[in-house]
């Protein structure tokens, strides 16, 4: 392609909050429609709105991950439009002063897998500011239903420069900002309840121009691979229109995901003129010092720093780590292991290798994949598990039987270790009646050991181990198979 395609995201987060932005009416996703509003989030006439300190915290928190600059004053204006789910004609926002001014995320470079200085890059943020969601409209063949429960919820909307330069470069800032998101505590970003939203502003140059091309923005995207497949239509759209001599018109578009197609909600000539203006029933809230230098104090740990601690400190690789801080319960539940058995490598290879593959059996079989929280598995058992290998009861091959059984029960390594009489048999002279008959019936074998060739002993070892079930001890075996070889001799 001859073009650069350049992207601006603007993503709404809504914050978790027990009650909404300016009233104290609840919210939680799924309840009956229209049961948690109140006058003040119904716009009722006479009614005020009453500020939620908690979200303007969490907004901040949000802007201190991201090293933006913490306003001394925000201030709140109306941004004017009618509309069905906007009950007060009016929705209320940040437009002049936001909370949050600047900033960056670090982003993992699609396809990066070998380190993280090589693998990274940082997306400048232009600002987060914070506003109400309006309620939620479903439009049936005969009806449109109308649901307030969402109206008044708290989001914050991140606001990224154009410097995004591909599709699954916008994929990598969503996965990098959702999951610094769930790490902070904020906000689950559950794109399927809606609690995370994505606008995608597309452009196109000639490949090597600096200046901007026009943009155009499609609008509520609700998943991660609506974005990507948004942009890539309006990139080839917009492609073909260039090619053709015409111009781009700066637009508003609406993605259909189930026709995989954008269609043109309105131009820029038909824009909304919003008319924005000072609340005037809200002060501007200035901002404690001493209370953000508190919060900045107490911040989470963001993921690549993490991951880069687990590179450092367990010395594990780049992929491990990266699929580990990819996911906060994941790694949380690594450290809580941590804590009770010391073996960085081997607990991280279970929960990698072993956990996820379980998690995702489960949707192989027409479930939705499990999550963590859903398992009946405790650090305990997976410390456990790692133990006992350690120690010589069982070996790594019946450890992973082991697994399975832990993940579908929940019970204990050890229990189901003796319930299913497990344990490695070290009962030499069983193990050496086998030993004797395994060199007897493979002659070659141990001709070519005796030759040098020491690999050749595995061929001993397999009727030993097919016989006893697994359960013989390889060092043991291993040491007993060359005795006996050498004293036959
Ligand atoms: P508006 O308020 O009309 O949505 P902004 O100037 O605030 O416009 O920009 C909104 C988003 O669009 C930002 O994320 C910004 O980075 C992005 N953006 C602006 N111009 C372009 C462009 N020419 N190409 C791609 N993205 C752009
Ligand atoms: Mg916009």
């Amino acid at each position: 392609m001859k073009y650069e395609v350049v992207i601006g995201l603007e993503i709404h987060v809504q914050l978790k909050t027990k009650t909404k932005m300016f009233s104290a009416a609840p919210y939680n996703y799924g309840a009956e429609p229209n049961t948690l509003t109140d006058p003040v989030v119904l716009g009722l006439p006479g009614t005020l709105p009453v500020l939620n300190y908690t979200a303007i915290e969490k907004c901040a928190e949000l802007g201190l991950m991201l090293g933006c600059k913490i306003a001394d004053v925000c201030k709140w204006d109306r941004k004017n439009y009618f509309y069905p789910d906007s009950p007060k004609n009016y929705q209320l926002t940040q437009n002049e002063q936001p909370l949050c001014v600047g900033g960056s995320i670090e982003i993992e470079m699609p396809g990066a897998s070998r380190n993280i200085e090589g693998a990274h890059r940082w997306v400048e943020l232009n600002r987060i500011h914070l506003e109400e969601d309006p309620g939620k409209l479903t439009h049936t063949a005969f009806d449109s239903l109308i649901d307030f429960n969402r109206a008044g919820v708290p989001l914050a909307e991140i606001v990224t420069e154009p410097n995004l330069y591909s599709s699954s470069e916008a994929v990598a800032f969503l996965n990098a900002l959702r999951n610094l998101i769930i790490f902070s505590g904020i906000s689950d970003c559950d794109m399927e309840k809606g609690q995370m939203r994505c606008d995608a502003n597309v452009s196109l140059r000639p490949k090597g121009l600096e200046t901007l091309g026009t943009r155009t923005e499609m609008k509520n995207l609700n998943s991660i691979s609506n974005v990507k497949s948004a942009i890539e239509y309006e990139m080839k759209r917009q492609a073909e229109i260039l090619d053709s001599g015409d111009k781009v018109i700066q637009e508003t578009r609406r993605w259909d995901a189930a026709k995989n197609i954008s269609l043109s909600l309105r131009s820029k000539e038909e824009a909304h003129d919003y008319r924005y203006f000072p609340d005037p029933d809200l002060m501007p809230v200035v901002m404690d010092k001493a209370r953000i230098e508190v919060l900045n104090q107490m911040l989470p740990e963001r993921p690549f720093d993490r991951q880069r601690r687990y590179q450092k400190d367990y010395d594990l690789p780049y992929t491990i780590t990266s699929v580990l801080c990819a996911n906060h319960q994941l790694s949380d539940f690594f450290e809580e292991t941590l804590g009770l058995y010391n073996a960085p490598k081997a607990i991280a290879n279970y929960l990698v290798n072993d956990l996820l593959r379980e998690l995702a059996s489960n949707s192989e079989q027409g479930a939705s994949a499990l999550s963590l929280s859903e398992t009946k598995l405790k650090p305990q058992s997976i410390a456990e598990l790692v133990e006992v290998v350690e120690s010589g009861l069982i070996s790594k091959q019946i450890a992973k039987e082991v697994f399975v059984e832990m993940f579908a029960s929940g019970a204990l390594p050890k229990s189901i270790i003796e319930s299913k009489g497990l344990s490695q048999s070290n009962d030499s002279s069983e193990i050496e009646a086998l030993c004797l008959e395994a060199i007897a019936n493979n002659p070659k074998a141990v001709g070519q050991f005796k030759d040098g060739n020491i690999k050749a002993i595995n061929a001993l070892k397999g009727p030993v181990m097919k016989a006893t079930q697994g359960k013989a001890n390889p060092a043991i075996l291993d040491e007993l198979l060359q005795k006996l070889i050498e004293s036959g001799e």
